[in-house]
């Protein structure tokens, strides 16, 4: 448990909890979204609660938690451009670092190890991302690299440019045949930007930018004044809404989906102590992923807002 994290991501942080106490967390996990320092922060969080080696509380200050918020522990690597190197390419995770990460899995080990993909770079911070940074530190976490001068270690999402097919295609034999005790998490700004094979064999999660400016909710809120109920009548104008929002505003349809799935962020946050809403709210995210599942197989978008639409009168 974070505090910051819990506050701001009181679904995820649930979430990711009760899967590492029940021993379900995903092997390969995809966090997506445009802020990478949170993102950053979930990752860090999760290797804690999957090292601690007392019951995972915030304050636990046991070795592994020490070393992790530290970001100085051994099983626990971010690899990016310009962390864990082991040769002298700089604008790419090179197959040689893949390799390294698959001869350290060769070896059992006591830890539960977990390697965070995402490109970084060594930059001096807008006024926005210098939020994110102090959004960042006050989760406790420290970055792989430290500050120099002015200049701050920026996560930015992975994308193929930065992580090749080749490289990413070394990895996929221990995605989908991982030991137990590895996990890999890729920090992305769209899971687009991740090769399919890769997306395919993952569990994804939209992590939402708790600045909230950029998704609007306003052009559909009004079908969802009774939820979880939806009026059936509705649900057609409810699709056609989506739709046209999108073709007015000249919009990706997966930016729809961003919106309501931020919408329904928000409800969990507002009915936190409503276990039975949050979970259906949990299911209905669920749902609002595969509707992104088949925009990106290419599906038509007005029958993927309708197959949403029918689910939500459901
Ligand atoms: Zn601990």
């Amino acid at each position: 448990m974070n505090k910051v994290l819990d506050k701001k991501y009181p679904y995820l942080s649930n979430f990711f909890r009760t899967a590492i106490e029940q021993n379900r967390l995903f092997h390969s996990i995809i966090l997506y979204g445009s802020n990478n320092y949170i993102q950053y922060a979930m990752a860090m969080e999760m290797a804690r609660q999957l090292n601690c080696l007392e019951d995972g509380r915030e304050d636990c200050n046991c070795q592994n938690c020490r070393w992790i918020r530290e970001n100085k522990h051994p099983a626990i690597m971010t690899i990016s451009k310009i962390d864990n190197k082991t040769d002298s390419s700089k604008t790419v995770i090179s197959e040689d670092q893949i390799n390294m990460v698959l001869d350290t899995l060769v070896n059992s080990s006591d830890y539960h190890r977990v390697f965070i993909f995402c490109d970084a770079e060594i930059k001096t911070l807008s006024y926005s991302e210098m939020q994110e940074y102090n959004e960042f530190v006050s989760t406790g976490f420290n970055l792989p690299q430290e500050k120099d001068e002015d200049k701050y270690w920026y996560s930015k999402g992975i994308n193929t440019g930065c992580f090749s097919a080749v490289a990413a295609n070394a990895m996929l034999k221990s995605i989908e045949e991982p030991s137990d005790k590895v996990s890999f998490i890729f920090l992305t700004n769209n899971k687009d930007d991740i090769l399919q094979t890769i997306v395919s064999r993952s569990q994804a999660f939209y992590v939402a930018d708790s600045k909230n400016s950029i998704y609007n909710v306003e052009f559909f809120k009004k079908y969802f004044e009774q939820y979880p109920e939806f009026d059936k009548d509705s649900a057609l104008d409810f699709a056609q809404t989506l739709y046209t929002y999108q073709i007015e505003n000249n919009l990706e349809p997966t930016y729809i989906i961003d919106c309501i799935q931020y919408y329904l962020t928000q409800l969990i946050k507002a009915n936190i102590n409503n276990s039975i809403l949050v979970n259906k709210i949990y299911s209905d995210i669920e749902k609002t992923e595969k509707s992104k599942k088949m925009l990106n197989a290419y599906i038509k978008e007005q029958t993927v807002y309708e197959d949403l639409a029918f689910y939500f009168v459901k």
